[in-house]
Formats: C-alpha cells, structure tokens, sequence
C-alpha cells in the first residue's frame, strides 16, 4: 500500500448563479439559476488525490455554520480522513460567491472566514497526520506563517512538500529551499521571477531560475499545453491531453493531487506529471470544482489511448 497523502489547506463552499447577462452596479438580475458545489484549493487538491487512488487525510479549518458539516461530509463521502479538520467558533465557513453571465464571464467574490483561522498551532495537533505522510501538500489560501511552518515542520520531519504557490504569493527563501516540489502556472511563474513566462523559452528559463531558488523539483503547468519539468538533471515538456474544454476551474488543483498521487506511488517524475496530465485533462471537459475531479479508471483509460 502506497502511503497516505496528506494536505494542509483549504476549503470552500461555492455559491454559484448562472444568469444570461451579469448585473451592473445596482442592477438586479433575475430568472438566474443556482447551484452549490464543493471547493477551496485544498479541499480540491484532497478530492483530485481521492479520485486518482491516493490514501488521504485533509488539514483546515471550517466554521461553526451548516457549511461546515456539509464540507467535512462530503470530504468524507470521497474516503478522506477528516480527523484533523478543525471547527472553528465563531467564524463562517470559507465561502465563494461566483456569477456567471451567458457568455462564461464572472464576477467571483471569496471570504476565506474559517481557512484564515488555520494556525500554526492547528499544524502542531494534525502533527500525527504529517509524521503519517508519505507527502504533503499544500497551497496559498491559508495564513502565511501557517503555509510555512507547515513547510517547516514537513522539512522536520523528512516529509517531502509539495506546494502549488496558488494564489501567488511571496515566500521566504528558506521556504521555497525547503520545498521537495513546487508546483505553479505561469501566471505563478512570473510573480515569482518577475518575468513574462510565454515563449517556450521563457518557460524553460522560468523553471531554472525557481528551481535555482532551492525546490528538489519545479512543476510548471502550461493550461493545454501540458507541463514543464525541472530537476537535477531533468528538463522536459510533458504534453497535455487533448480534450474538448468546458471548463477549466480547479484544473491546477486536480494535476496537484493527481501528482502527488503517483509521485507515492513510485513513478518517476515525468511519468507522474503525466498521470496528473491526464487527471487535470479531464477536470477540464467537466464543470465545476470538485465536481469535475476524475476517478482512477478514467485517468488510466485516457492514459492508455495516449
Ligand atoms: P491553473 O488551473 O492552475 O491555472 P493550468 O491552466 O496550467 O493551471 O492547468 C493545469 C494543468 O491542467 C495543465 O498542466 C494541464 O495538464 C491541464 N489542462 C489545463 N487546461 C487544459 C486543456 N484545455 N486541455 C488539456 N489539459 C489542460
């Protein structure tokens, strides 16, 4: 049995209205349609692990409302252990309030609420979760000082992190140093670097320059395109999947769990970025966040039509 992988992070309730036109200031829009569905980074890259196989327990924080239970549950119903989701009084849970208009456009507003309660000290009580952990990732919608003691604490420990740098944010020297992996897009890349990541050869310089920064290894996501792959001794593009794309939300959460995933596993680098190509592929032809999270079948199918 490969071992468990375990993410420190993340998640929210998504409250979203689809409507023929978005409203103006002052406007109301009426005869929209509303659904609720799962996400929050780390809650998606949990479910993305989940689907593709992995063993997994979450970390986070939710709030003492009916969302709460409701996230916990349906964390639950995909197998993962929620021993270490904390509750926090007082507080609601992360929540993300999302409007569509006919054509694909949004407005999308986020109240972090619970997941900026997650502290270091919440780390400290998961610290069973982590000694467990054959990986641990995590992602940038929780606290700074919490995101990096989590980095810490797995470099402590000889636990490999994974980070997906999502929302883009700085990070300490000694963080990103500590990091086994680090995972970003292009929009990541260039905060970063400070430099425009498009050409092929931006890409490649990109992901030399951060892996300079002290990761083992450096992921970067090119949407369609695939992904880029920088280690010791390993430069690479590993081509995406061709799909018909619907929607492409929670892509870069799908690819980080799928990820993790096989890197437990055992496969080489390349051959687990492609497995996460194939898993974020087809996150990609289905709506939604944790929705549109594909299972082990479906990943090892697309993978076997190449
Ligand atoms: P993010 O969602 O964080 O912006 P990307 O857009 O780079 O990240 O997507 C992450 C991964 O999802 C890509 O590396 C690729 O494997 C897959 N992916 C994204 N968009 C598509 C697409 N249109 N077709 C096929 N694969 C895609």
């Amino acid at each position: 049995m490969p071992g468990r992988v375990v993410v420190v992070g993340s998640s929210n309730i998504d409250l979203v209205m689809k409507m023929a036109r978005l409203p103006r200031v002052g406007e109301t829009v009426t005869d929209a349609s509303f659904v609720q569905a799962f996400g929050g980074k780390g809650a998606n890259q949990a479910v993305g692990a989940a689907r593709a196989g992995g063993e997994v327990a979450f970390v986070g924080c939710v709030g003492d409302d009916a969302y709460g239970a409701q996230v916990r549950g349906s964390l639950q119903a995909d197998g993962i252990d929620t021993r270490f989701v904390f509750t926090e009084p007082g507080v609601a849970s992360g929540t993300a309030l999302i409007l569509v208009g006919g054509g694909g456009e949004n407005y999308i507003s986020v109240a972090p609420g619970a997941n900026y309660r997650l502290t270091p000290g919440h780390v400290d009580r998961a610290r069973e979760a982590i000694e467990g952990a054959a990986i641990v990732i995590s992602q940038c919608e929780i606290p700074k000082e919490t995101l990096e003691h989590v980095v810490a604490l797995g470099a402590k420990l000889g636990k490999p992190v994974l980070l997906n740098l999502a929302p883009a944010r700085p990070l300490s020297g000694a963080t990103l140093a500590n990091l086994a992996l680090l995972a970003v897009n292009e929009t990541e890349a260039e905060f970063l670097t400070g430099r425009k990541v498009a050409s092929d050869r931006d890409v490649q310089e990109a992901a030399g320059a951060l892996l300079a920064r002290g990761p083992g290894t450096v992921v970067l996501t090119l949407g369609a395109r695939g992904a880029y792959v920088a280690a010791e001794g390993v430069r690479a593009l590993v081509p995406g999947f061709s799909v018909e794309a619907v929607d492409t939300t929670a892509a870069g959460d799908v690819h980080c769990g799928a990820l993790a995933v096989a890197l437990v596993e055992g496969r080489p680098v390349l051959e687990a970025v492609r497995f996460a190509n194939a898993a974020a592929a087809l996150s990609v032809t289905r709506l939604g966040a944790q929705p549109s999270a594909p299972r082990r079948k479906d990943i090892e199918t697309l993978l076997s039509q190449g």
